[in-house]
């Protein structure tokens, strides 16, 4: 069950990410769902509901997310942790590519597999956000 999340907590993930999803970067207003505020640790890892454990995440990073924390990388198959946008820099790990998200680090790699950050829909719509310059 998610815990409760008081309004000005919600206010202050929303505005610390300037609305848009810590994993894929795609704006609050160009999702067809709303973004979630996510727990990178989740509740049942321990993880407490506090500034430094959220993050704005859209439906479709949150969904593939889930409670994980790791999972495997898939260019040498080793257990891997996650991207964490409260203590990691998106750009260490990531970067943008003709509207594709390259990993440039095992973590990036992981994260881009396991959040299917590069499904063919997602790259389209990133790919007609960047020709508008609406994205990142
Ligand atoms: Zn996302």
């Amino acid at each position: 069950m998610t815990p409760y999340i008081s309004a000005s907590l919600r206010r202050l993930v929303v505005d610390r990410a300037q609305g848009k999803c810590e994993y894929c970067l795609i704006q609050q207003n160009f999702s067809i769902y709303s973004h979630e505020i996510d727990h990178v640790v989740a509740v049942k890892h321990g993880g407490k509901t506090v500034a430094d454990n959220l993050v704005l995440s859209c439906l479709s990073c949150n969904r593939y997310q889930g409670s994980d924390l790791t999972s495997i990388d898939p260019m040498n198959g080793e257990i891997t942790p996650l991207f964490n946008p409260r203590s990691q820099s998106w750009t260490d790990h990531l970067k943008l590519e003709d509207g594709y998200i390259v990993g440039l680090t095992a973590i990036g790699r992981t994260t881009i597999f396991l959040l299917k950050l590069n499904d063919l829909t997602r790259v389209q719509i990133r790919q007609a956000l960047i020709m508008q310059k609406l994205y990142p």
